[in-house]
């Protein structure tokens, strides 16, 4: 097996649908949702359900509609649901037909909800929302009749109606399904299906002041949209049957069947949007889109590609047992991409002027250089070669620790593409720091090695002439803790912020092929890793450079 070609797992899911086609269920069709709250931006764990979702529709020839699930209007907005439909698309997934809402059904689910009071399966509670909860009883004790449950159907119908009608002040009356106050699952000892919420609604407007309830709304948008299988996250498992009893109550198009599998969890990440939210809002990050957050919209411009976290979706598998991920593998599904599409290019960070003593022609030599090691459909670059040089400052030591291979005082070390060079001379300030290296370049190593002695070390490098200034922004994780949201010493979340998450360098020399660069098409910087324009900040007159991420994982050592 190639790194490049990930297995496709025959996983549990993908087992049952086979199954159903096998068996003729649903008449062969396989009808999936993808069914995001528009209450903010999608992240990586979304990435997983987006690829579930879209894939099975694609691999079993059949389709994935986007559903806007918009019951909690206070907390959606038109933006998020922008940056949601462009994250998908950006994925490289297309939904079925026109996008769906949750809200598209409102008049619909009104019309449900009437059909279970009048079949007496439904009922207006006006007690307190302290009171009802005190009447739900526990997981050892049952729950107890609100006195309301025994209205007729008539008064229900009324009252449903004076609901909708704005005659309930918000919070004083709720329609509950009439299940049972005994189960043993909560979730079915009556939930409330219908709320009084005076709250302008970013589709509907004002035009209702009752919004259904997650549960009773899912299963029938589902239902409406003829789905056949609808998957979900664990969480969901203990509402399975009140999803069902909906459904088996209410004269629907079709049943879908719910199953759920393992969210994704991530270490040293948070998957929340309430807490990735706070991040925002507390400018923790300078936004949801900031490339240090696990969204979407963050990877994207971290630079991330569709085709690397498609790859880490595939990886981790679709099971039912929970577990954390290590970070690490995304990294390593991004590393793979980059390793081959990335066109190379020099940049060096903190830059040491070099000066060539005996380069005796005023013109710097041009040389082109192949933008990949072996893809050479990435076609060449161009550098040049002249009197002043930069290498980075950290690839010279006076006094070398054992081992070290790069420039040191009377030594040569190969300028990456171009020739070796010696160093013959170190100039220092006044206060004894080396600020420039006289040396000598060798004619004759140009694309070969030199004669009779071995040089081990190669550096990257610019002309100083052509070189571009850029800024360059390194980050490291978010969180320094390897499970932020779940330190068990009472901390909270943003208590293990990394301080050292963003470390902006404004020293930084680029390859004047960097020019060209664009937000989205990452570089490989010689012997620094992967970096990506960033897309906000770069203007024509000034680069903006984000570490995608490093060439090699070196974060566990550095830590230990
Ligand atoms: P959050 O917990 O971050 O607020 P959510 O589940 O409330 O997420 P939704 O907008 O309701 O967010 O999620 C849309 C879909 O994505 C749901 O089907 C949900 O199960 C799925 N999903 C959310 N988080 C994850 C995750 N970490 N791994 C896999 N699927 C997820
Ligand atoms: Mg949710």
């Amino acid at each position: 097996m190639s790194k490049s070609e990930p297995v496709k797992p025959a996983h549990f899911i993908r087992q049952i649908i086979s199954k159903d086609l096998d068996s003729g269920k649903n008449d062969g069709r396989v009808a999936t949702r993808f069914p995001p709250e528009p209450n903010g931006y999608l992240h990586v764990g979304h990435a997983k359900s987006i690829c579930l979702n879209f894939s099975m529709a694609e691999e079993f020839g059949g389709t994935c509609n986007l559903r806007f699930d918009d019951t909690n209007p206070e907390k959606e907005s038109q933006e998020y649901i922008e940056a949601i439909k462009r994250d998908v698309t950006w994925l490289g997934f297309e939904w079925h037909a026109d996008v769906r809402y949750a809200s598209d059904y409102f008049d619909r689910l009104y019309e449900f909800a009437v059909e279970l009071i009048k079949q007496h399966k439904a009922y207006v509670d006006e007690s307190t929302p302290e009171q009802i909860r005190a009447m739900r009883g526990t997981l050892t004790e049952p729950g107890q009749d609100s006195p309301y449950r025994s209205r007729t159907v008539e008064e229900n119908l009324q009252q449903f109606e004076r609901m909708r009608a704005g005659e309930f002040a918000d919070g004083s009356a709720v329609l509950r399904a009439r299940i049972d106050m005994a189960s043993p699952n909560i979730n079915m000892r009556d939930p409330v299906i219908y709320r009084v919420r005076r709250a302008h609604h970013h589709q509907t407007g004002d035009k209702w002041c009752v919004y259904p309830m997650y549960d009773y709304t899912h299963c029938l948008s589902d239902a409406l949209e003829e789905i056949t299988h609808s998957l979900c996250t664990l969480e969901f498992e203990d509402h399975r049957p009140l999803y069902d009893w909906v459904l088996d109550q209410l004269d629907v198009p079709c049943h879908p069947q719910q199953i759920e599998f393992a969210r994704l969890n991530l270490n040293y990440t948070v998957t929340s949007k309430r807490k990735l939210k706070q991040l925002v809002d507390e400018h923790h990050v300078s936004g949801w889109d900031d490339p240090r957050m696990p969204t979407i919209a963050g990877m994207r411009r971290r630079g991330y590609t569709p085709a690397s976290i498609r790859n880490f979706c595939e990886m981790i598998g679709v099971t039912k047992s929970e577990g954390v991920v290590d970070v690490s593998m995304l990294e390593f599904a991004i590393r793979d991409d980059l390793d081959k599409h990335a066109p190379r290019a020099m940049c060096v960070m903190h830059p040491l002027k070099v000066v060539i003593t005996n380069w005796n022609q005023v013109a710097e030599q041009s040389l082109t250089i192949p933008a990949h090691p072996k893809d050479e459909t990435l076609g060449s670059r161009e550098i040049f070669f002249g009197n002043t040089l930069y290498i980075d400052r950290s690839d010279f030591e006076e006094e070398p620790p054992k081992g070290f291979k790069r420039l040191i005082p009377g030594g040569e070390v190969r300028l990456r593409g171009a020739y070796v060079i010696r160093c013959d001379e170190v100039i220092k300030n006044e206060q004894g720091e080396v600020v420039e290296l006289r040396c000598s370049y060798d004619d004759q190593t140009l694309g070969k090695n030199p004669e009779g002695r071995k040089v081990k070390g190669v550096v990257h490098w610019v002309s100083a002439a052509k070189a571009l200034p850029v800024e360059v922004r390194l980050y490291d994780r978010l969180f320094n803790h390897e499970s932020p949201d779940a330190a068990k010493d009472g901390t909270d979340f943003v208590d293990h912020i990394n301080p050292d998450s963003l470390t902006v360098i404004t020293t930084a020399m680029a390859e004047p092929s960097l020019q060209n660069a664009k937000a989205e098409l990452p570089y490989q910087f010689e012997r620094e890793g992967y970096f990506v324009l960033d897309s906000e900040d770069a203007t024509a007159d000034k680069l903006v450079f984000n570490r995608t991420v490093t060439l090699r994982d070196t974060w566990a050592k550095s830590q230990k």
